[in-house]
């Protein structure tokens, strides 16, 4: 999602931990029950589900409280490989999370791009795992002063050999960012798409990070190149894990956003106009209604 939010979020979780640490100073004082109780909210444990025999999604939040994006978790004989690895506050539940599926270390995160919803968990990572990025996305991360920068880049395509399996990280070309890529596992033919694909609240639609190279005009190609690897699962960046169908219906709604957007500022319709159509036919949220002058000037173009 778009980097803003990100980092929006990130400041909202700053301060509802800085006012966590009051709460436990005071109520340690009164009484020990409250401390533990503050204790066990911080560390629920995240949910995760397994998709194939090698194979695990935890699950990440689409309902904007904080807005984890979902990770992939391939299990081999030799260590695991991570797809995201979400915010930096959500280091010690993922690595929970993946202690629970296996006793093997992560050996290696692919980032489905630079955005710290899928990013955060990098820094903490490099101590024990390599990390990958498209080569445009850490560019983004570098600009942005983010941590975690991943030492590994490439512009269209890596693949991780571990324990016997391959994960491929495949750039198909612009759309959220002009860092995304898709992250194929052969052998389980799953995908995770990142934020080419997300949704809030089970409804997905483009957000457009446009400061970051973004275009809905090469979006609905750039999901040719995911479909083209024939999938039958399919992770979302936020949202439900689906299918080849789902990502098919997908990039048709993307597609049709980009139609009648397109036909909407060639008719020369106002900003609002084209908010309230947006919403009224594609059920945009405020999160894919931000980047609305940034979509009304691409497609001017
Ligand atoms: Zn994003």
């Amino acid at each position: 999602m778009a980097l803003l939010r990100h980092l929006d979020a990130v400041a909202r979780r700053a301060t509802t931990l800085r006012r966590r640490s009051i709460a436990v100073r005071l109520s340690a004082a009164v009484l020990a029950l409250c401390w533990v109780w503050t204790a066990y909210t911080q560390m629920a444990p995240l949910s995760y589900k397994q998709l194939k025999e090698d194979l695990w999604v935890i699950e990440g939040t689409s309902n904007g409280s904080g807005d984890a994006g979902n990770i992939a978790v391939l299990v081999t004989s030799e260590g695991v490989i991570l797809v995201d690895d979400r915010f930096a506050q959500d280091f010690s539940e993922v690595t929970a999370a993946v202690r629970k599926i296996t006793p093997l270390p992560v050996k290696y995160v692919i980032n489905t791009h630079h955005h710290g919803d899928h990013t955060g968990g990098n820094a903490q990572m490099l101590a024990g795992a390599r990390v990958l990025i498209q080569a445009n996305a850490r560019r983004h991360m570098i600009q942005a002063d983010m941590p975690g920068a991943p030492p590994i880049t490439f512009t269209q395509e890596a693949s991780v050999f571990l324990g016997g399996k391959e994960v491929r990280a495949v750039y198909t070309g612009r759309g959220h960012t002009d860092g995304d890529v898709t992250v194929y596992i052969p052998h389980d033919r799953a995908v995770h798409l990142g934020d080419l694909m997300a949704g809030t609240n089970g409804v997905t639609n483009p957000v457009m990070d446009y400061a970051n190279g973004a275009s809905l005009k090469a979006w609905p190609a750039t999901l040719d190149g995911a479909l083209q690897l024939d999938p039958e699962i399919v992770i979302p960046g936020h949202g439900a894990v689906t299918d080849k169908a789902g990502l098919l219906a997908h990039r048709n709604k993307i597609a049709a956003v980009l139609q009648r957007a397109a036909n909407l500022v060639r008719e020369n319709k106002s900003k609002d106009e084209i908010g309230k159509t947006m919403v009224s036919e594609f059920d945009f949220k405020p999160i894919n209604l931000r980047p609305l002058d940034g979509l009304m000037a691409e497609l001017k173009n």
